[in-house]
């Protein structure tokens, strides 16, 4: 056995046992819980977006006045892809578990793959992309359009354009999903932090939230974050290898 591996071995029994002693939970997820299923990450620098766009161009409520149909174009790409992707295995263990305790999901993620995991009451701070709803009133449309042009229409209520569901760069985030995120991190005794890079609020100030009352923190990722140097236990790997292996390890149920 190579040190890594015993190292790996030890952090990996210590998550179990927190997970096992914890009675409330959350599961915080970012673009790498979705990574593996074949959504790129907005970061990681070979495959994110944000090598290849501009996100003030794209994710901005000003790109959006200057150039709808390219925004509304980019966002139905997007969108196909996440109705073509499956939920992966690290998605199903995260139901499993569940079961097994009172837990929350907290996600930045717009696919909606938890969702479609079966996983239910998960709180979507950004949105999501299979909606869309109307820039000017609160009507939503949950209809949003196929790749095929043109991708532009416009409120049934009030005649205001039509915008993917999403929170964009320089938007504030959902008040209700905001305050009960919070909450949920304020009363939870562990958190389980998976596939964020810990750049964008409030993930940013997670570990403060879960930590001032005494809370545990595990964090799933493939590079170290800043959450990562503060949690009680770090698991440097992919979300679909160390999700099954958490639940594994308190159920004796194999993935
Ligand atoms: P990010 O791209 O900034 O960071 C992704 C993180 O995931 C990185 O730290 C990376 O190391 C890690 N990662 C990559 N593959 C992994 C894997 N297999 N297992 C575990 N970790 C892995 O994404 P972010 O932190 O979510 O923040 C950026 C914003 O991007 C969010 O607000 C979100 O709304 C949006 N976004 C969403 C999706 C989606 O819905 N799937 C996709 C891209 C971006
Ligand atoms: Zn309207």
């Amino acid at each position: 056995m190579k040190p890594t591996d015993v190292s790996e071995a030890v952090a990996l029994q210590q998550a179990i046992s927190l997970l096992k002693h914890a009675h409330r939970i959350v599961i915080f997820t970012g673009a790498g819980m979705s990574a593996e299923s074949g959504i790129p990450t907005f970061r990681d620098a070979l495959t994110g977006y944000w090598s290849k766009f501009d996100p003030m161009d794209l994710a901005t409520p000003e790109g959006f006045a200057v150039d709808p149909e390219r925004v509304l174009g980019w966002y139905a790409e997007r969108r196909a892809v996440a109705k073509a992707c499956e939920p992966h295995q690290g998605y199903e263990a995260v139901v499993a578990l569940a079961k097994l305790k009172q837990l929350t999901v907290i996600t930045q993620n717009v696919d909606r793959l938890h969702q479609r995991s079966g996983q239910i009451n998960v709180i979507e701070l950004h949105g999501n992309i299979l909606e869309e709803r109307c820039n000017n009133c609160s009507l939503i449309d949950v209809e949003a359009p196929e790749t095929e042009m043109p991708y532009q229409r416009f409120c049934q209520a009030c005649g205001g354009p039509l915008r993917p569901a999403v929170v964009w760069f320089g938007e504030n985030l959902p008040d209700e999903a905001l305050a009960t995120a919070v909450h949920e991190l304020q009363a939870c005794d562990l958190a389980i932090v998976i596939g964020t890079s810990a750049e964008v609020y409030p993930a940013a100030r997670l570990p403060s939230l879960v930590k001032s009352h005494g809370g545990k923190l595990i964090v799933i990722n493939v590079e170290s974050t800043s959450h990562s140097d503060v949690a009680d236990v770090f698991l440097l790997g992919a979300a679909s290898y160390y999700i099954p292996k958490l639940v594994d390890g308190i159920s004796g149920r194999k993935f």
